[in-house]
């Protein structure tokens, strides 16, 4: 097995970039999707005479989970954070998001399934350079894209998070493409905006309409499931942009058997040791939604158990954001 590579991402870019923020030692964090690439990277950051302190080696989701710690543990002056774009305004951190390239001639795929002659146009932040493009593609099939500008957690144009799909809901076209793997962040654009969503894989061409009524039914019968629970951890994440302390506390103050609990890490492991039978997310958002076959217990949003304490109405349901 290979176990040692080049890093792909260019260190000469890099180093100009942290050279420029007068940083003296520095600290690399990197997702875990490219964490082979932490070691080659920082043997290429010295040889351009920057001094790194260490790679924070904990696992990394995104810029919402920013190792401060490990800054302040080894005496740097700047965290350099790959992959990501900021979630929130940080001073003395360096984001160095990386693009990923498709051809947007791709999107001719997805032209079909729209109904035209206006499609709001939004994207993970990987893609997020090419919208333009993709919007040419689409003005040569006689649709016009419309493309919000980037806000708060998203601010790359027309830039969607798991945690926040505000450029979707300030779209005014009454259908959104969204371009990108997976169908997780797409059926977010559909619950948050209620419009109708087409999802294009940019890498397979594969064009589908996405629906939210499977994943609502899974999370109705969630809900009833909890209803049996003897006690709640409402949780209460440790890390720099999921950390959500009032809400937690409101939805504590909803039932006499709720009780905040911080982690950093969410595991099922911390979920049986606690012993709770349901617990409330406020970290992350995904982790309700996406990762619940990973945990032993129901793991509500924090609309959920809203709707379970009876002060929300299952017709109100919203998808959590940050
Ligand atoms: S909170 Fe979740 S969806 Fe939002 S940036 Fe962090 S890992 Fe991504």
């Amino acid at each position: 097995m290979k176990t040692e590579s080049m890093s792909s991402i260019p260190a000469g870019n890099l180093a100009e970039r942290i050279r420029r923020t007068g940083a003296s030692r520095v600290v690399l964090q990197i997702p875990d999707g490219l964490k082979r690439e932490a070691v080659p990277l920082v043997l290429a950051l010295r040889a351009e005479g920057i001094a790194v302190a260490a790679i924070a080696g904990d696992p990394c989701y995104g810029s919402c989970d920013l190792a401060l710690d490990a800054v302040a543990l080894t005496g740097a002056d700047l965290l350099v954070h790959i992959g990501h774009a900021p979630v929130d305004e940080r001073k003395g951190v360096l984001f160095e998001h990386l693009p990923f390239d498709f051809d947007p001639a791709v999107v001719a795929a997805a032209v079909p399934l729209l109904g035209g002659p206006a499609v709001g146009l939004v994207t993970t932040v990987q893609h997020a350079h090419l919208l333009d493009e993709v919007a040419a593609v689409l003005a040569a099939h006689g649709i016009v894209a419309e493309v919000a500008p980037g806000s708060g957690r998203t601010p790359f144009p027309g830039q969607v998070l798991g945690c926040s799909y505000a450029n979707a809901r300030a779209l005014l076209a009454p259908e959104i493409l969204y371009v990108g793997t997976g169908v997780f962040h797409p059926i977010g654009v559909q619950m948050a905006t209620g419009r109708r969503v087409v999802a294009l894989d940019p890498y397979t061409g594969d064009a589908q309409e996405v629906s939210a009524d499977r994943l609502l039914r899974r999370r109705f019968a969630l809900i009833e499931r909890a209803r049996e629970a003897e006690s709640f951890g409402i949780i209460l994440s440790t890390r720099s942009g999921q950390a959500r302390p009032a809400l937690a506390e409101r939805l504590a103050a909803l039932s006499e058997k709720a009780v905040v609990i911080t982690m950093r890490e969410v595991t099922a492991a911390e979920m049986i040791n606690f012993g709770c039978g349901a617990y409330v997310n406020t970290a992350c958002p995904r982790l309700a939604y996406d990762d619940q076959v990973r945990f032993p217990v129901p793991l509500l949003a924090p609309q959920e158990f809203e709707i379970l304490c009876g002060v929300r109405a299952w017709e109100e349901y919203e998808v959590d954001e940050i």
